[in-house]
């Protein structure tokens, strides 16, 4: 049987890593496939911390599954086409486990699909396991459960489902850690961000949503301390602004979210700054403003973008 490859999105962040860990290991043993979990990114240092700590090799990074000689994949944590592999369009997708808006997809075959509004792929890989009566194994659950803790901000984010509590609850006994302790070092991990260039950190948890006739790029990255990040605006604009002119994006938005009192401020470059403050009901002052209680680019950006961006 040829070999299908299991990838998360583009940037990865802990949930495309884990989502594709655990599921390709589910699909070898219960789906009889050969699958090889893939990264189309290396891992950030959250997810580096939780493969450390659960001591899981990080998943290859690939360029493109031609190079691989592999013609069918699995999709985790994502669904919409500029998200993925960039040879995509030539593949079969065999299957898509995911947990965001279903936009930009399309298969010429039938297809395995599996999308649930939880907090993370994890949670879903996680339910998969227990419907199919499959063990997982002590490492296994402990990165998937870093994926839940991560997406769902240690489950405070809108985004968390209430069956993501009892999910999180089983993985923590498999994996044998403290949800709390374990969950609390493992988002302060991700906020080291002093040692990134400012176009790396623009880059560690980023995606393109094509909205009304424009490409918007929004980014997030996780904090303690959000006036430790806003004091490297000036250069974050202009790296923000190089990213515009050479993707052709229409805006750049970076959400810099406060892990610890659930909250964003964002900043914007691009020329659609009106969409934006009437998105949110704010006044971009500086070209940065406050979103109070808001962490989730899913459920409190991406939906108000979409909105607002349709009505020209
Ligand atoms: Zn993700
Ligand atoms: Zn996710």
């Amino acid at each position: 049987m040829s070999k299908i490859l299991v990838f998360g999105h583009q940037n990865p962040d802990t949930d495309a890593i884990a989502s594709a860990i655990g599921f390709s290991h589910l699909a070898n043993q219960h789906f009889k496939l050969n699958t090889e979990a893939v990264a189309l990114g290396a891992p950030n240092k959250e997810t580096k911390y939780a493969l450390d700590f659960f001591k899981v090799d990080a998943p290859r990074v690939i360029k493109s599954a031609s190079s691989e000689g592999v013609d069918t994949v699995i999709l985790t944590d994502h669904n919409e086409f500029q998200q993925s592999i960039i040879d995509i369009k030539e593949l079969t997708v065999w299957g898509v486990v995911d947990h965001h808006r279903i936009a930009n997809f399309a298969t010429a075959d039938p297809v395995f699909f599996r999308a649930e509004p939880v907090g993370s792929s994890s949670s879903i890989v996680t339910r998969m396991f227990k419907e199919n009566q499959v063990d997982i194994p002590k490492k296994i659950a402990g990165i998937l459960l870093s994926a839940i803790i991560s997406d769902t901000l240690l489950l405070k984010s809108p985004t968390t489902h209430l069956s993501d509590r009892t999910t999180a609850q089983y993985l923590a006994k498999i994996a044998e850690v403290d949800f709390e302790t374990y969950g609390l070092k493992l988002l302060k991990a991700g906020t080291n961000l002093a040692s990134y260039l400012e176009s790396e950190l623009l880059n560690l948890d980023a995606k393109t949503f094509p909205l009304d006739k424009e490409n918007v790029r929004v980014a997030q990255v996780n904090t303690v301390n959000i006036n430790e990040v806003l004091a490297r605006q000036a250069a974050l604009e202009k790296a923000m602004q190089a990213e515009v002119e050479q993707n052709g994006y229409s805006d750049f938005i970076l959400m810099i979210t406060d892990i610890l009192n659930s909250n964003s401020e964002i900043l914007a470059v691009g020329k659609n700054n009106k969409k934006i403050e009437k998105a949110f009901g704010i006044q971009l002052k500086d070209h940065h403003a406050f979103l109070k209680g808001v962490v989730s680019r899913k459920k409190q950006i991406i939906p108000q973008l979409t909105k607002s961006y349709g009505k020209v």
